[in-house]
């Protein structure tokens, strides 16, 4: 592993930096899990697709500027460090993107690239259902052949879908061959909010945004050319998918080392202003900058693995329980080290930040959850990485 970036590497990062500096709104848009912020990140994305920062890696033709994954790398830590808007678009970008790229057709990757990079298309992920979450195989939405000609019937019900009250697309798992079980005869589908028979009712998180959604499928019609990756193989399509959502590409290390470098700052200023209340956090400040500085070393040498064709499979659920329990960790240190004041929240007198950690806090808990939890990434990374008996 070179950790030394090239003469290009250095060119791109100051661009990126100019760019965002330029460019990056003064105040922070309002929740994207609103409907209000949402609208506001999506002309966001707008401007990232039109100065070509909105998918680096991808190729031109669709809109990227065909950076490597190193490139990919300094761009991340750029976007975070410089504290720009979250990635509305991440669902299509982040997770539907790869998979496209690995089982699309080339009329899908034509039709359903570059709309997605210039979030034209708004993707939401329709994985979990009322009776299935951690046991994903579980899953009893189907679909049924259109017995007045080609295409497909989708039944059933997804939940839990990330701002599905706002996308306009929906990528799921059916069951397509009503006799299979588990993991067999599933099929992955790109399915369009706004098919006759789609229902999308929108429902608010305990933080009070209201960016859940849970989507109802009554008999809705979408043709064969929905089907990504062929009819019954729903299962390996979709793992792909979760492989991406777990590992690098959703949760890259410039994010937590920005919130790191902002835990800091915020040390320093409490430190200055309240110097014996600050200092016995000095210990856990030092600990979260060790442990996301760890995770940013292990993600390089996985990304030289990557470059050099080993390709992350499991191992991405590694990844997954390390920053989903880092994320937490950075921002438990910042609410101990606010003490009381972590409470006030907008604009309250004595509001740090505008109470940006505890809000931060309080997503951060999610992400044990999402993604899949982290009991069952551990499974995997027992069974599948060291190998170890299943019980
Ligand atoms: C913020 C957030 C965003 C989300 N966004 C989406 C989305 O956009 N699309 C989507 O499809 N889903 C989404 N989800 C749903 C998420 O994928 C599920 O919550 C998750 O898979 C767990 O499923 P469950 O909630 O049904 O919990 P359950 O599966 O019922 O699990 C309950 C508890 O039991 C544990 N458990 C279950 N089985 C085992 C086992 N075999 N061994 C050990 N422990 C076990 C779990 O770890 C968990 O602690 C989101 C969830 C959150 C919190």
């Amino acid at each position: 592993m070179d950790l030394t970036w090239t003469r290009q590497q250095q060119e791109l990062r100051a661009e990126c930096r100019d760019w965002l500096s330029a460019n990056v709104p003064r105040t922070p848009l309002p929740s994207g899990d609103t409907r209000e912020g949402f609208a506001a990140h999506v002309e966001w994305e707008r401007l990232l697709f039109d100065a070509r920062w909105s998918v680096v890696s991808w190729p031109t033709e669709y809109g990227g500027r065909g950076a490597s994954l190193w490139d990919w790398l300094i761009f991340e830590e750029e976007y975070y460090a410089a504290g720009a808007p979250q990635r509305v678009t991440q669902n299509g970008i982040f997770l539907l993107a790869p998979t496209l790229f690995e089982f699309g057709t080339q009329e899908q990757k034509d039709l359903y690239l570059p709309r997605m990079a210039a979030a034209q298309d708004l993707w939401c992920q329709g994985w979990s259902e009322p009776g299935a979450g951690s046991d994903l195989a579980a899953l009893s939405s189907r679909a049924d052949p259109d017995p007045d000609g080609g295409g497909w019937r989708l039944s059933g019900q997804k939940t839990w879908t990330t701002r599905g009250a706002f996308c306009s697309h929906l990528f799921g798992l059916f069951r397509t061959d009503p006799t299979s079980e588990r993991h067999r005869g599933l099929t992955y589908f790109l399915v369009p909010l706004d098919a006759p028979g789609v229902t999308v009712r929108g429902f608010g998180r305990l933080d009070g945004d209201e960016g859940f959604a849970e989507v109802f499928f009554d008999e809705a019609l979408v043709s064969d050319a929905c089907v990504l990756g062929g009819v019954g193989q729903g299962w390996s399509v979709a793992m792909a998918t979760t492989s991406s959502e777990r590992g690098l590409t959703l949760r890259s290390p410039g994010r937590f080392v920005a919130a790191v470098s902002r835990l800091i700052d915020l040390w320093t200023r409490r430190s200055a202003s309240n110097p014996g209340e600050a200092a016995p956090h000095r210990e856990s400040v030092i600990r979260a900058w060790i442990d996301a500085e760890a995770y940013r070393l292990y993600t390089l040498a996985d990304v030289t693995g990557i470059v050099e064709g080993r390709p992350p499979g499991f191992r991405s659920s590694l990844n997954k329980v390390w920053w989903s329990e880092l994320d937490v960790q950075i921002h438990e240190a910042a609410l101990d080290l606010l003490g009381p004041l972590a409470e006030l929240t907008g604009d309250a007198p004595g509001a740090v930040d505008a109470g940006a950690w505890i809000k931060g806090y309080q997503f951060a808990l999610s992400g044990p959850i999402y993604a899949g939890t982290n009991e069952i990434q551990r499974n995997i990374v027992a069974e599948r990485v060291l190998g170890l008996p299943r019980k």
